[in-house]
């Protein structure tokens, strides 16, 4: 008799790790096997039927992390970092970049650098026809100034083209970047995404624009990024609380992204809202060229930051996978259901003395860090990258292979 599909030897067993899987409800110690690069089985025992099996006792299994705003259009604009490099680093799986291209540029992100890596990338394409193009060291040119250089119909046409990678539109709006055109620029960015129907990322900067009236316009679905930024034009009112406008943001359905980079995290702003019961939808980095060497450094240093803020490892882990997953309309990843593609990252939580510090210098005392442990893409092993920032701060070993 031949064997069926179904009793097949699994390609891969993780056996006895904290499976975190928000999207099918699983919090538990369970064996996770994958045949032919998709998730093949979650339960016990299931190392019996392992080729090869991997212990990960006290380790957590999560689906491979979604940083869904990040700048990888590496080498073709001066702000993005190489994919490669920040996905060993930060254990990450899929990689969002947020608006590095615009219409005029984006074919050679496609095909000079998304084609050749094998972490999976996606873009919001910018609504400004030459992406961010000047942005560095030392140099910050608004790229949202002038409405001839946001053609809504260049954008459309472009993603048009290239839904299978671009998923939805990005605009920066907030002060030199926007200018004097202000909210025009989010008006035209809406105008694209209502086009293609897809949902719009919104950076928040300084005002003009406020805060409050950036937010009021955005649509279901649509993502305000760099939500706890530093006052001024921050979330929170005078009397401490997140603006009424905020919470109507979220009341429609507009989701509240992190992305820490280099200026859009404050502690006086994050601990403000999570006091007042307003967490984020999604964690994300903002990495780029700067932000890369600290404070925000990526996903993985983002994620432990928010950990020791207060929020649950459940929460931590479905913001970087399931969340942006759906936030992306990517549904097939950013879980571990049976017949999903089997992109798992493997972490461990260790005790730890680092000191986090914002983006205005504020400094928190850790007492706990994420480390990497091991990352599968479909199925296949990836390598792994140190974080020596981090492996200083270290006191022990793996402490959390169970909820406490
Ligand atoms: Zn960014």
């Amino acid at each position: 008799m031949s064997e069926s599909a179904a009793e097949r030897d699994f390609d891969l067993v993780l056996t006895g790790g904290r499976v975190l899987d928000e999207r099918n409800g699983v919090d538990d110690v369970l064996d996770v096997a994958v045949i032919s690069g998709r998730i093949a089985a979650v339960g016990t025992n299931l190392s019996v039927r392992g080729r090869n099996v991997q212990d990960v006792s006290g380790a957590i299994v999560a689906p491979g992390l979604i940083d869904i705003h990040t700048h990888v259009y590496h080498k073709a604009t001066s702000l993005s970092v190489d994919p490669g490099f920040i996905s060993r680093r930060s254990a990450t799986t899929t990689l969002v970049d947020a608006g590095s291209a615009g219409a005029g540029n984006y074919d050679g992100f496609r095909d000079y650098v998304m084609t050749h890596c094998p972490y999976r990338i996606f873009a919001f394409l910018n609504i400004s026809f030459p992406g961010i193009f000047g942005f560095d060291k030392g140099v910050s040119i608004g790229e949202a100034t002038l409405r001839h250089m946001l053609p809504v119909d260049r954008c459309v046409a472009k993603i048009e083209a290239n839904r299978d990678r671009i998923i939805g539109v990005k605009v920066r709006i907030g002060g030199p970047v926007t200018g004097e055109l202000g909210l025009g620029a989010l008006e035209l960015a809406l105008e694209a995404a209502n086009a293609v129907n897809l949902p719009l990322m919104t950076h928040i900067g300084t005002a003009p624009p406020s805060y409050a009236d950036v937010v009021s316009m955005l649509r279901p679905g649509d993502i305000l990024t760099h939500c706890f930024r530093p006052a001024p034009n921050s979330a929170l009112g005078d009397d401490g609380r997140v603006l009424p406008e905020v919470r109507a943001a979220r009341e429609r359905g507009v989701l509240f992204d992190i992305a820490h980079g280099m200026g859009a995290f404050g502690y006086e702003t994050a601990e403000g809202a999570l006091a007042d019961n307003f967490l984020p939808d999604l964690i994300s980095s903002d990495v780029h060229v700067i932000a890369v060497e600290g404070p925000g450094y990526d996903l993985l240093h983002t994620m432990s930051k928010l950990l020791n803020c207060g929020l649950s490892l459940p929460d931590v882990i479905g913001m970087s996978t399931s969340r942006p997953a759906l936030a992306i309309r990517k549904p097939e990843i950013g879980h571990l259901g049976v017949g999903a593609p089997a992109d798992i990252t493997v972490l461990k939580q260790v005790e730890s003395n680092y000191v986090f510090e914002d983006v205005v210098g504020a400094r928190r005392q850790g007492t706990t860090l994420l480390q990497p442990v091991s990352v599968y893409i479909a199925g296949k092993s990836m390598e792994l990258a140190h974080r020596p920032f981090e492996e200083p701060f270290i006191l022990s070993g793996s402490c959390c292979g169970h909820s406490h």
